[in-house]
């Protein structure tokens, strides 16, 4: 088997790798380089394919250009692994492998980059179950944790053996929403006998596990009893992906204070994750843009106290909400004392860790409160990926979702655990190709 190391290799982010047996490609995901997707969508939202293509905010795939692709699989819904979708999948004609989570999202980006021939191509699968692709392939999905619902490893069930592709995940054993990892499914794999593993390495450098949603629980309830003592407006940021982080947020609110979530992103994931019973609606008001926050907005400045918003902009993004009000440009005027909560950390590049300091400036300027990172990360560290590795005993393994710092250090470990670079752990870089005997 060869398997292709199209993106994320060079990068956190942009993530897509093929595996070929017999003459038959699977993708698996295919997502935005985010840091160079935010500059661009600061001119408008949706950037046309072929700038996309050209700035390398999608990955390179002329490799498989004359390929048989047989199936593209989607391992979760994050725009890392799916954005790119809409712009590349239609040359391959084939189906489009998700959770159904993940194919909701798929849909609102198809239908907004206006490729609604993508459609019919969407194949819903639920984790604990297998699809035969063709004679020689089947996909599974299995339940793994990580910050947004219905995330999966991907096993590739081929003539050669079984390929895994576990990216991104973090191990909760005490998840506020759904179940814990399908530990049982994943001994099972290894049991058989796995050939191949691809696993991100986004947290790798941190020497310790991460820690559960659980615990993000009672920090983001204690900054709400704390911000809500001090009779002051309080604005809430964190990922309008994170389902299980909102659901908390409303829990911890308790009913005190009306809630109101701002944003588009906001509304897309919110609404796809209501139309699966994720989440209750009824009694949180969606705005599903910045522009139309105008009347709920006075509402806000009438009475600051009976409301608690939930924005984008955890990142400090120049588009979102957070940053719109930091410029006093929307209908609510932020008062001194008021309190702005991170319920996030900045993602280290050098573009949102910039973006997020104008942004703090800014509102530090108007007299507001900034309490960051009330938040645990969504990702395996260190000794969660020793964890995993212990589990599923792989012969082989490719890291994936890093630079070339990552990608190394993930090899320290691996030869702490008996694997010898070059022979059984394959470092890779994008556009690059390994064949596995
Ligand atoms: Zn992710």
């Amino acid at each position: 088997m060869k398997i292709y190391s199209i993106g994320g290799y060079n990068e956190v982010g942009k993530n897509m790798t093929a595996v070929e047996v017999g003459g038959e490609v699977v993708i698996c995901d295919m997502g935005f380089f985010m840091e160079k997707i935010i500059p661009l969508q600061e001119e408008s939202n949706i950037v046309p394919d072929d700038i996309l293509i050209k700035e390398g905010a999608v990955p390179d795939d002329s490799v498989l250009h004359n390929k048989n692709v047989v199936a593209i699989v989607a391992s979760h819904a994050h725009l890392d692994h799916i954005g790119a979708i809409p712009v590349l999948a239609e040359r391959y004609k084939c189906p489009i492998i998700a959770t159904p989570y993940t194919i909701e999202i798929i849909k609102h980006l198809v239908k907004d980059r206006k490729k609604r021939r993508l459609l019919g191509y969407l194949t819903p699968l639920n984790t604990g179950s297998t699809l035969k692709i063709t004679q020689n392939i089947k996909v599974e999905l299995v339940h793994i944790t990580h910050s947004i619902p219905q995330s999966t490893l991907i096993a590739l069930h081929t003539k050669e053996g079984i390929v895994t592709y576990l990216n991104d995940y973090k191990l909760d054993n005490t998840p506020t929403m759904g179940k814990k990892p399908d530990y049982e499914r994943m001994k099972q794999l290894a049991k058989i006998g796995i050939k191949a593993h691809i696993e991100e390495c986004v947290r790798i450098e941190e020497h310790e596990r991460t820690s559960s949603e659980y615990i993000a629980q009672i920090m983001v309830h204690d900054a709400l009893n704390r911000a809500y003592e001090s009779g002051k407006a309080v604005i809430i940021t964190t990922f309008a992906s994170h389902i299980a982080r909102i659901r908390n947020i409303v829990k911890a609110n308790q009913n005190r204070r009306k809630i109101i979530c701002i944003g588009r992103s906001m509304a897309t994931y919110l609404k796809a994750a209501a139309t699966l019973n994720l989440i209750d609606l009824s009694d949180i008001a969606i705005c599903p843009s910045k522009n139309q926050s105008g009347s709920v907005l006075e509402k806000v400045a009438k009475n600051p106290t009976g409301y608690l918003l939930i924005v984008t902009g955890n990142q400090g993004e120049p588009n979102s909400v957070l940053s719109s009000i930091a410029k006093n440009d929307l209908e609510y005027k932020l008062q001194k004392g008021d309190e702005i909560i991170f319920s996030s950390f900045t993602i280290p590049s050098p573009i949102n860790k910039a973006n997020k300091h104008t942004l703090e400036l800014l509102l530090k300027k108007r007299g507001a409160r900034v309490i960051n990172n009330v938040h645990v990360s969504g990702h395996a560290k260190r000794e969660d990926h020793r964890d995993m590795i212990r589990l599923l005993k792989p012969k082989n393994i490719i890291p994936s979702h890093g630079n070339m710092e990552k990608l190394a250090s993930f090899s320290s470990l691996a030869a702490e655990e008996g694997y010898v670079l070059g022979k059984t752990f394959h470092i890779m870089a994008n556009g690059g190709m390994v064949e596995i005997k």
